[in-house]
């Protein structure tokens, strides 16, 4: 039952909103079929200074948004247009292709923390056609102070709405004060345990915002313990079993899929248009990066 400890790197976007990437890793690119986890805020932001992501395409995966604190618009190619609030998911599936956008409240002064987390679907589900739901109330538990809400699989004899196509789980953990609770695990899953806010104790570790421990299949139960406030999310699944490439916003398993992707993001089509985003498309980067690092 290894252990690793990972750190997330970190990078300031738009209007100096700080954002931790614990997933891809240099040292781990996957847990289960979780493929991307950014952990945007806490932070606050002035009148027209939130967040503002013009529209830009997926292929190959799900978007998993966990709003925190705050509210985003969601609007997409196939016409949906949605706020997520505190509490709330967002859950995309980009399948063949869809396009979307992502922005604050324009005209008001707000404050913001989202996870945002992308799941790679599996080779036979990858060119499903796109889909886009709103989870508007999630399982919530209490457990030794902490509550808990399942945002993703089974957790606890609770099961999460959302869809998803392989075993996973999604489960975040915020206490008020000090806080203790044995949590029990699928041992058939890889899992990892993301800092997000103050400090906690998981498995005897010390986890920080930022860190991230990975705990490999084989493992049962798992003792959270915190001293104080804090908020942890946990994430899991049975381990992928295929090779993906992730590239700019795409999850496949080729150049030539990533490479006729971005043409067809340039020539407009497969991904439709965003209708009512306020920011400007995403321009892509040229997919000949990719051959040069796929290339032995
Ligand atoms: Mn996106």
């Amino acid at each position: 039952m290894n252990i690793e400890r990972l750190e997330s790197k970190r990078a300031v976007v738009g209007d100096g909103f700080e954002i931790r990437r614990a997933l891809p890793n240099r040292h781990r690119r996957t847990i289960g079929a979780w493929c991307f986890l950014d952990h945007a805020g806490p932070a606050e932001f002035a009148a027209g200074k939130g967040l503002l992501i013009g529209p830009h395409p997926h292929i190959g995966l799900q978007t998993f948004s966990w709003m925190i604190e705050g509210t985003i618009l969601h609007t997409d190619s196939l016409g949906y247009r949605q706020w997520i609030q505190p509490g709330q998911v967002n859950l995309m599936t980009a399948g063949r292709g869809i396009s979307h956008a992502e922005e604050s409240p324009a005209d008001a002064p707000g404050r913001f923390q989202l996870a945002q987390l992308w799941i790679a679907l599996p080779k036979h589900e990858s060119d499903r056609e796109p889909s886009f739901h709103h989870y508007p109330t999630l399982p919530i538990l209490d457990r030794g102070g902490f509550r808990i809400t399942v945002l993703a699989g089974r957790f606890d004899g609770e099961l999460a709405p959302a869809e998803v196509f392989t075993p996973l789980v999604g489960v975040d953990l915020a206490s008020q004060g000090p806080a203790r609770a044995e949590l029990t695990l699928d041992p058939a899953f890889e899992h990892g345990v993301m800092g997000l806010e103050g400090s906690a104790s998981v498995a005897g570790e010390m986890l920080a915002p930022g860190a991230l421990l990975y705990f490999g299949p084989g493992r049962d139960r798992l003792v959270v313990d915190a001293p104080a406030a804090t908020r942890l999310l946990l994430i899991g699944g049975e381990p992928l079993g295929e090779e993906i490439l992730l590239w700019w916003n795409f999850v496949g398993r080729s150049f030539e899929e990533m490479d006729r992707a971005t043409r067809d993001w340039v020539a407009g089509g497969r991904f439709g248009r965003v209708e009512g985003a306020r920011g400007e498309p995403l321009v892509a980067p040229d997919p000949a990066g990719l051959r040069l690092r796929a290339t032995p």
